[in-house]
């Protein structure tokens, strides 16, 4: 392991820009479950109820889902939640200019919140702290829309057309937003080593934003409780928790 670690110290000091790649696993230390671990969303409630086909279908199915979110079954739209020593540890490489940018599966708007820009992160799967209309693309703050449900809509209609309101995550069967992606793009082309925390690289199109520099050559690095499905890819995986292995890589390459 202190081999690994030191060589995933050179590759990162070696390059110039470094490419971030997070997953649900940056964020489990800051209270938010991932998705497929033994805690997961997936436990506890049916994958096919997050297609965007159901939501735009059945009322009784959005109604459920803007309870939970009241509830804080889903966390992030209303309940509190912070960034952990992972966020701030790449916050620290974004202030030393040692980013090509961070690009996130997360849809927690965790980055930002520790103090990286947001023209400097690359969110693939959207933010659940907003809401749109599906119609008329209207926005509004998450927790505005579920002031509404709580005054007694159980599912709140677009005030300005009467379309269906949904938060702007990337639902099974939406496309991933285009200036987004088109962003990570330009982030993995100006990258020299990969840096992937937390995922599992299973999620396709996303994944492919790390694993294409990796295919090309970049080395990639992966910092990952347990196996990813790509560890065949990386120089270097170091296996154990974001919390405690990104602040010491990023002290590391940062020389403090
Ligand atoms: P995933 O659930 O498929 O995999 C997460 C990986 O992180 C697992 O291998 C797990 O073992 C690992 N992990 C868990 N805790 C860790 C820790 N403390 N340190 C290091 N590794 C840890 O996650 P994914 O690959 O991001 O894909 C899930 C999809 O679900 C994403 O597309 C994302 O949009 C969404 N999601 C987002 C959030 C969030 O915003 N925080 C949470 C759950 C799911």
């Amino acid at each position: 392991m202190k081999d690994d670690f030191v060589a995933a110290c050179e590759i990162l000091d070696r390059a110039r820009r470094v490419l971030l790649f997070t997953g649900a696993g940056i964020s489990t230390e800051s209270g938010i479950p991932d998705f497929r671990g033994p805690d997961g969303l997936w436990s506890r409630v049916d994958p096919a109820d997050f297609t965007i086909g159901r939501y735009l279908n059945d009322p009784e199915l959005r109604k459920r889902r803007w309870r939970m979110h009241l509830d804080g079954e889903l966390w992030g739209s209303r309940s509190v939640v912070r960034p952990n020593r992972a966020h701030h540890a790449i916050t620290d490489l974004w202030r030393a200019g040692k980013l090509s940018g961070v690009v996130t599966q997360n849809i927690d708007g965790l980055h930002q919140e520790a103090g990286v820009s947001d023209d400097h992160v690359a969110e693939l799967h959207g933010n659940i702290r907003r809401a749109h209309c599906v119609g008329c693309g209207e926005d509004w703050a998450t927790t505005e829309v579920l002031a509404r449900v709580e005054a007694g809509e159980a599912d709140p209609m677009c005030l300005d057309c009467g379309d269906i309101i949904k938060t702007s995550t990337v639902m099974f069967g939406e496309p991933l937003p285009m200036n987004e992606w088109g962003t990570a793009l330009v982030m993995a082309a100006q990258a020299e080593a990969v840096l992937v925390i937390g995922s599992t690289l299973g999620v396709f199109p996303a994944a492919d934003v790390a694993l294409e520099p990796a295919r090309r050559g970049v080395p990639m690095v992966i910092v990952n409780l347990g196996p990813t499905e790509h560890d065949h890819l990386a120089r270097v995986k170091l296996d154990g928790m974001a919390g405690e292995l990104v602040p010491q890589l990023a002290q590391a390459v940062l020389g403090r």
